[in-house]
């Protein structure tokens, strides 16, 4: 049996880098929120419809879609073990996950939020593939944490590598919409991590002031001494 985590941090802090990257490492399941409600919508699917007002302004789609999305694809992961990003985002929905499966571990990502909204304010995404860039060089100590992050180009620029397609900044990218995200973000990832943390759930709590190699290798480590890999 595969290990089945939970990648939890704000916006911005790498979760879709992270979760695609164990995801590979390990042969386990990505289970993307925000990547499928953006497949949904640019399929213009029913479900598409429905929440894209709710993406393009940044507030939160209603629980009951939302387990229930998640709920069918980790049925459908069976055995493989998975990687959940995005989800949960309310008690609410930690509470009705915690019925449908046992999770070994929370990985928590954290990043200063003048980083955080520097990044987001440079990042550019290929619709299509999903690949993600940065334009963004960061070198400096913020509360007594040294950030260094060189910049994630593509090698032809404006031009994604993986499929050719342009980049473009994200539409929730936005300075009014990235405030809000972190705003909703702050409020209510507190009571979920009080719900792991006082259920037991193995915790591991890794502060992103580097590039991704190293933060996988960190993530890596503390999952082998838990027995989990
Ligand atoms: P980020 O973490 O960078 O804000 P995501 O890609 O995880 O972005 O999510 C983008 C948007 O999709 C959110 O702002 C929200 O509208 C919606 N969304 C994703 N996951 C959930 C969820 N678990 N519950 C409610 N809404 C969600």
């Amino acid at each position: 049996m595969f290990v089945k985590l939970i990648i939890l941090g704000p916006p911005g802090v790498g979760k879709g880098t992270y979760s695609t990257r164990l995801s590979k490492l390990l042969g386990i399941v990505k289970i993307s929120t925000g990547d499928i409600l953006r497949e949904e919508v640019r399929k213009g699917s029913k479900l598409g419809r429905l929440v894209e007002k709710h993406l393009k302004e940044g507030t939160l789609v209603p629980d009951d879609i939302m387990v229930r999305i998640v709920e069918k694809r980790i049925r459908k992961a069976g055995s493989k073990g998975f990687i959940l990003d995005g989800f949960p985002r309310t008690l609410e929905q930690a509470q009705a996950l915690d019925k449908i499966v046992k999770i070994d571990a929370i990985i928590y990502l954290s990043m200063d939020e003048e980083i955080l909204i520097e990044r987001l304010l440079r990042r550019r995404v290929r619709k299509r593939c999903g690949a993600v860039y940065n334009v963004t060089d960061i070198r400096k100590v913020v509360n007594g944490v040294e950030y260094i992050f060189p910049p994630l180009l593509s090698q032809r620029r404006r031009i994604c590598d993986l499929c050719g397609g342009p980049l473009v900044r994200r539409e929730d990218d936005e300075p009014e919409v990235i405030r809000r995200r972190l705003k909703i973000y702050k409020r209510l990832s507190k009571p979920i991590i009080n719900y792991y943390k006082t259920r037991g759930v193995p915790f591991i709590e890794i502060c992103v002031n580097r590039e991704p190699s190293i933060i996988v290798d960190r993530i890596v480590y503390r999952l082998k001494e838990l027995n989990l890999i």
